[in-house]
């Protein structure tokens, strides 16, 4: 038996394993349990890049090591995409970095960025692989609360004075896991003064950035006058193509920030399997039509549920983006007591929010990954509790 590492015991805790093994105790118990408490995508992966990915896996040439830092033609083509989408011109060998899905580019990014002892800004409640990279840099975390108030905006002037001359970092992430929020311009423009004004480098994890609904494309941050200046955006083709298993992602932007991620994945890996990077390039140039198929399937889903629930008296709110609906929790319960009533009563699963932050308190996380009549055979379950 060997103990591990000061480093990994001081990792936060996976919260969400505990909320697996109580709903793994119920399934077990024969119960038909509707789980919407992951954000694992439901759909497969569209056809046309399966297809890609077989005719990839052939080429001898990708059973090789991949090159350091990527196979160019993926960087051009992510440089073709986020000109095509967001109107950003990038330099393919300078200002895109590939990345193993977006959660190594998250956790890598303090490791590049941080001393131990620097201060990282995190948002809260917020996605909990930031807090684990933050961690692994040694350095400190101070949140910024997202509060309902503020449209899930941090508030920069809220910041204590010390706090702010001490950071290094800040994490944001539009459309928001867990509340469903999605930025403005006018948001963005105040973080690339707040940032530049205190020399603090900006992340954007833009992992839900397809998914806007009511007509509305979510903002890239890169779009904002001077944002290539002082961040980078983490973009990964889990949520948009239903990839999540592939293992691909990209950072773009700040190139002494993709010279640091590139430098320590130099130690740290090759590079991604060619195949899959191959299969990506035609992911991102060819129709996006399965993506706005995609996003109009998670509205339907979200117009089914949100409705159904204020129906029975729930007084919840739509989300503009993302596939996440984030709900208050009634009086007289916490997040946790509140999500362990639905899944024993009602053998529904939902993410108390607690699991995302302090912040994150008084609600539950819901994902929109399952059926229109699987959502709304929740909300009647929900709705025979007589709790609204
Ligand atoms: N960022 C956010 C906010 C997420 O919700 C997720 C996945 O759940 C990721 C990043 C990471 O996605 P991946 O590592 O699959 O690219």
């Amino acid at each position: 038996h060997f103990e591990q590492s000061q480093l990994l015991s001081s990792l936060p805790k996976q919260f969400f394993a505990t909320l697996v093994a109580k709903v793994n105790a119920i399934v077990e118990q024969g119960h038909d349990v509707i789980n919407l408490g992951q954000g694992n995508p439901d759909q497969p992966t569209p056809e046309h890049i399966v297809k890609a990915m077989k005719t990839a896996v052939e080429n001898p040439i990708y059973h090789k090591y991949s090159p350091f830092r990527g196979q160019a033609f993926l960087k051009e083509a992510v440089a073709t995409f986020y000109e095509r989408e967001y109107g950003v011109k990038l330099d393919p060998t300078s200002e895109v970095a590939i990345l193993f899905g977006g959660k190594a580019g998250l956790v890598e990014i303090p490791q590049c960025l941080l001393n131990p002892g620097d201060v990282a800004l995190v948002p809260d409640p917020g996605y909990p692989d930031y807090w684990s990279g933050v961690e692994m840099a040694r350095a400190k975390m101070e949140f910024m609360p997202l509060k309902k108030e503020n449209e899930f905006l941090p508030v920069y002037t809220d910041i204590r004075q010390d706090i702010v001359d001490e950071a290094k970092l800040m994490f944001l992430n539009y459309p928001n896991n867990p509340t469903g929020a999605t930025a403005t311009e006018a948001f963005f423009e105040e973080t690339v003064s707040f940032a530049k004004e205190n020399s603090i480098c900006v992340v954007h994890d833009f992992a839900y950035g397809a998914v806007g609904f009511d007509g509305k494309q979510p903002i890239s941050f890169l779009q904002t006058e001077g944002a290539i200046d002082i961040g980078i955006e983490i973009y990964t083709l889990s949520k948009t193509y239903n990839m999540a298993g592939w293992r691909i992602g990209f950072a773009v932007g700040n190139k002494s920030v993709i010279e640091a991620i590139n430098l320590f994945q130099d130690h740290m890996f090759v590079s991604v399997f060619s195949a899959v990077q191959e299969a990506a390039a035609q992911a991102l140039l060819s129709s996006q039509d399965c993506v706005k198929e995609l996003v109009s399937l998670y509205e339907k889903r979200r117009n089914v549920f949100i409705n159904a629930l204020q129906e029975i008296g729930w007084k919840v709110e739509a989300p503009p983006g993302s596939f996440f609906a984030w709900l208050p929790v009634p009086n007289g319960f916490t997040s946790e007591t509140f999500a362990d009533t639905l899944l024993e009563k009602a053998h529904v699963v939902v993410a108390p929010g607690i699991g995302f932050g302090e912040f994150g308190e008084g609600y539950v996380r819901v994902g929109l990954l399952t059926s229109e009549e699987r959502l709304q055979e929740a909300a009647d379950r929900i709705k025979a509790l007589n709790l609204f």
